[in-house]
């Protein structure tokens, strides 16, 4: 690949050159939306905000509100079907998606032909980083639902002229099939589907490693940044990992670098971090995004509930944004707690994933006798049942000092997840 893997030459730029820049993209955006977006205007002028004097540097960027989900959800259901988060009439807009519903109700986000565009830049420097690009062919391993997903994905393969092979309606076997006769050399989709599909073709007998696929680009669960996982997908695939992350509401965010590095990108986001509970910056804590180019249906400052560990040091790739240590740590909403200590799946992930041969899993919590008590249900072939769910009792216990029931179920028994998964089922309420 000869064209450079970071987009912007704000990637490479000195912290003060990328600021300038952030501001000279946040203060029109903010004057649009002080002049024609409805919520803004109103969540603006509660927070006493009328003009954009106050907006001098990012620093005061901290002057401005915080964004919700649960304000977004308010404002949908005030005012269906769309909402009022819309700097434009309504006829400007050319494309509806949602969020997964996994955690309620969907949200419904409209985009313009303008910030669609925006969305597969920004996916264009997830493939660019991968050093994806003409020539390659590009498998989506997803349903193209209403469910944003790996629609804007889509868009962003034809930014970077690669050839994209919809999986469409496809069932898993088809997918497989198609993705191995047309050589595909990228595949996209979550973790754990993506080891689903190679527990498939190991079933039927398919080579996986048959030299074209050479890169893997995950997104919508941690699993590309947990170790074990990401070995474990790079192992059965015979490809590289590239995680990735974004959301419905505010766009593709991260980027992947040659190292496996996850990349926040500050060309076109402004990141913040903020401890869990409180408005104090941090290193670790709660992510705090504002979108620079979608501006018609924007968020600024929205809190997205994915922990991370901000690190800000020029990587090894040259690239200066700021990294996402170990990738989204987990969900504030998929923590959960279980006798005070805090767990997130993702931890037990890495443990589960420390092995091969094992299925999907399911963590369920009870409470007996006012007593939490937490269970792993997990599918493994009966032959070794026993000694492994004593291992990996033993390991969860010695390193997230949690005392477990590792249950083995059938193989193909727990649900499978194409979007994000969910691996929590919290029986106590
Ligand atoms: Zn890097």
């Amino acid at each position: 690949m000869s064209s450079n893997p970071l987009c912007s030459p704000l990637a490479t730029a000195s912290p003060a050159e990328r600021e300038a820049q952030q501001l000279a993209r946040l203060r029109p955006m903010m004057a649009q939306l002080l002049q024609s977006n409805p919520f803004y205007q109103a969540k603006l002028a509660e927070a006493g905000i009328a003009s954009l004097e106050g907006l001098t540097s990012l620093a005061s960027l901290c002057e401005l509100p915080f964004t919700t989900k649960e304000e977004i959800v308010a404002d949908q259901m005030g005012h269906p079907p769309f909402g009022s988060n819309l700097t434009f009439p309504l006829e400007q807009y050319s494309k509806v998606h949602q969020t997964s519903g996994t955690m309620g109700l969907p949200l419904r986000w409209l985009d313009t032909a303008d910030s669609w565009a925006w969305w597969g830049e920004c996916w264009k420097q997830v493939f660019r980083a991968a050093g994806i690009g003409a020539g390659d062919r590009i498998f989506f391993a997803f349903s193209f639902g209403p469910f944003i997903g790996f629609w804007s994905g889509w868009e962003g393969a034809e930014q970077v002229g690669a050839l994209a092979i919809s999986g469409g309606s496809y069932a898993s076997l088809q997918r497989l099939h198609l993705l191995l006769e047309l050589q595909a050399t990228v595949l996209v989709g979550t973790p754990s589907y993506l080891l689903h599909l190679a527990e498939m073709a190991r079933r039927e007998g398919l080579d996986l490693r048959q030299g074209h696929l050479r890169a893997l680009v995950v997104a919508g669960e941690p699993g590309g940044s947990i170790p074990n996982t990401r070995a474990q997908l790079e192992s059965v695939w015979g490809a590289k990992v590239y995680d990735h992350a974004g959301s419905t509401e505010v766009g593709a965010f991260a980027f992947s670098c040659e190292f496996q590095q996850l990349h926040l990108n500050e060309a076109e986001f402004i990141a913040e971090v903020l401890l869990s509970d409180g408005d104090e910056p941090a290193e670790q804590g709660e992510l705090v995004l504002t979108n620079l180019g979608r501006v018609g249906s924007p968020l600024l400052r929205y809190r997205t509930g994915d922990l991370v560990h901000l690190v800000r040091a020029t990587c090894r790739c040259g690239c200066a944004y700021a990294r996402l240590a170990g990738g989204i740590l987990g969900r504030a909403d998929d923590m959960i707690i279980v006798r005070g200590i805090n767990v997130f799946p993702s931890a037990i992930e890495n443990i589960v994933r420390e092995h091969t041969g094992l299925g999907e899993f399911l963590i369920e919590v009870s409470r007996r006798d006012e007593i939490d008590t937490l269970r792993l249900l997990l599918e493994m072939d009966e032959d070794s049942s026993a000694r492994l769910a004593f291992d990996i009792s033993r390991t969860i216990g010695a390193q997230l000092m949690l005392n477990v029931s590792v249950i083995p179920v059938t193989p193909g028994s727990l649900p499978r997840w194409e979007t994000k998964a969910r691996r929590v089922r919290d029986l106590r309420e």
